[in-house]
């Protein structure tokens, strides 16, 4: 419920709506930018970490894959390695060992990953692995020969980091622009004999893969954002039409389709088991004149007390419905008929000391209670009222005001 009401009032506010109405014609880059920014930034509140383990699944399957892909891609670059730097054993060793490093803690993190259920150890993992990476990415390339420029592998990491990482987007930025900085580094001041050239066109694609991954990430995170809070949405909305559905709006109890439905499923479990179970009919007194006095508004607002005194003296476990007109039914699992007529009777005077207040003027009423306990010979849950009925019927005939049980 809190959700819908939050829900509504951002609705109601909400800055990228403004925008789209505002912007009109005169579309500005700025208010573009803007406006992509705002959508990443979905607020889910409370709902982030449901939002993180709702996807958590998903994220790690797409996780292992990567680092699985990154593993069989790295063995494959060795061999890579055995051909381009034929002859130069010292450098092949190195490289070997770099590799087979980075492969082994790869597979380790990869079996982690699958065997864990917490965001946080998940975040924690795709944190180590892409920092390594970088790391070692990083190593690698003082490692290389001066004039070999890994320009179309320098791009694909930060991009790969915007797209992949289910990170933030501020998180994942970080980790792409310190990879970005350092092969930038080891590029411009360790390969000294690469012509500027080269050099600018490195940098050039830096910027751009980090432009394209930022848009991207953006895109892709305020998707899953919004589709997770749509689906949040729509399932308190069914709950809420569920819930409305059984509530009666006048007293806020069960409507009688529902205490008896619920009423019913009881029955069954308590006589299967043998346990305790009474229920009470509560009908007010004369009713009829209340309304007939001081109008039907009265009536209604008497309704609504009763309901409340009854829903404040009855137990958690206890149920209390509206079963028509001013007839209340009150079922009371794991109680027996006499404790069951302490209630009764606790309500009966609790009632009858509580007038309605009509503008200043104090209407004084008194209800009748019927009780009976559920007993061998009842075959439904109708059966039982009908004898709590009976009992009601009973007390009315006695002169009204006071409690029957079996
Ligand atoms: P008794 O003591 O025998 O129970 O008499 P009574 O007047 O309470 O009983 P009766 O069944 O004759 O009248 C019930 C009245 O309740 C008739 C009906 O108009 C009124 N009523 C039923 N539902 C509502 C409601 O939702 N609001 C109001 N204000 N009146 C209602
Ligand atoms: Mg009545
Ligand atoms: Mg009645």
């Amino acid at each position: 419920m809190r959700l819908i009401s939050q829900t509504f009032a951002k609705l109601q506010d909400n800055p990228v709506q403004d925008l789209s109405y505002h912007s009109g014609m005169n579309w500005k880059i700025t208010v573009m930018i803007k406006r992509l920014f705002d959508q990443s930034l979905t607020d889910l509140k409370d709902m982030e970490g449901d939002y993180r383990v709702f996807h958590l699944n998903y994220d790690i399957a797409q996780g292992v894959l990567f680092l699985l892909i990154a593993a069989v891609s790295i063995s494959g670059l060795m061999g890579v390695d055995l051909i381009l730097f034929k002859g130069r054993t010292d450098l092949i060793r190195w490289m070997v060992i770099y590799r087979s490093g980075f492969i082994l803690l790869t597979l380790i993190i990869m079996f982690v990953m699958m065997n864990t259920q917490k965001v946080r150890v998940f975040d924690r993992l795709v944190s180590i692995w892409v920092f390594s990476t970088i790391v070692f990415l990083v190593l690698f390339n003082f490692t290389r020969p001066s004039n070999y420029l890994t320009t179309p592998f320098d791009i694909i990491v930060p991009f790969a980091i915007y797209v992949v990482s289910p990170l933030t987007v501020r998180r994942n930025f970080s980790l792409a622009f310190i990879f970005s900085v350092s092969t930038l580094y080891v590029d411009h001041f360790h390969k000294l004999d690469i012509d500027p050239v080269t050099l600018g066109t490195a940098t050039a694609a830096q910027l751009i893969v980090h432009a394209l991954g930022l848009i991207t990430a953006v895109q892709i995170q305020s998707y899953r954002r919004r589709s997770f809070k749509a689906l949040i949405e729509e399932k308190d909305a069914r709950e809420m039409v569920a819930y409305l559905a059984n509530i009666d709006p006048l007293t806020k109890s069960l409507t009688r389709r529902h205490f008896f439905s619920f009423a019913e499923s009881e029955f069954m479990r308590f006589k299967r088991y043998e346990r305790p179970m009474s229920v009470m009919v509560i009908d007010v007194d004369h009713f009829k004149n209340i309304n007939d006095t001081y109008g039907h508004h009265a009536g209604d607002l008497a309704l609504r007390s009763l309901s409340l005194v009854a829903m404040d003296h009855k137990r958690s476990q206890d149920t209390f419905g509206r079963l028509g007109g001013e007839e209340f039914g009150l079922l009371l699992p794991e109680t027996s008929l006499h404790q069951a007529r302490v209630v009764a009777e606790r309500i009966q005077t609790m009632w009858e000391q509580s007038p309605v207040n009509l503008d200043g003027e104090l209407i004084h009423s008194t209800v009748s209670i019927g009780v009976a306990e559920v007993s061998p010979k009842d075959t439904s849950f109708d059966d039982l009222l009908r004898r709590a009925d009976k009992m009601l019927y009973k007390a009315k005939e006695a002169g009204r005001n006071r409690v029957v049980a079996e």
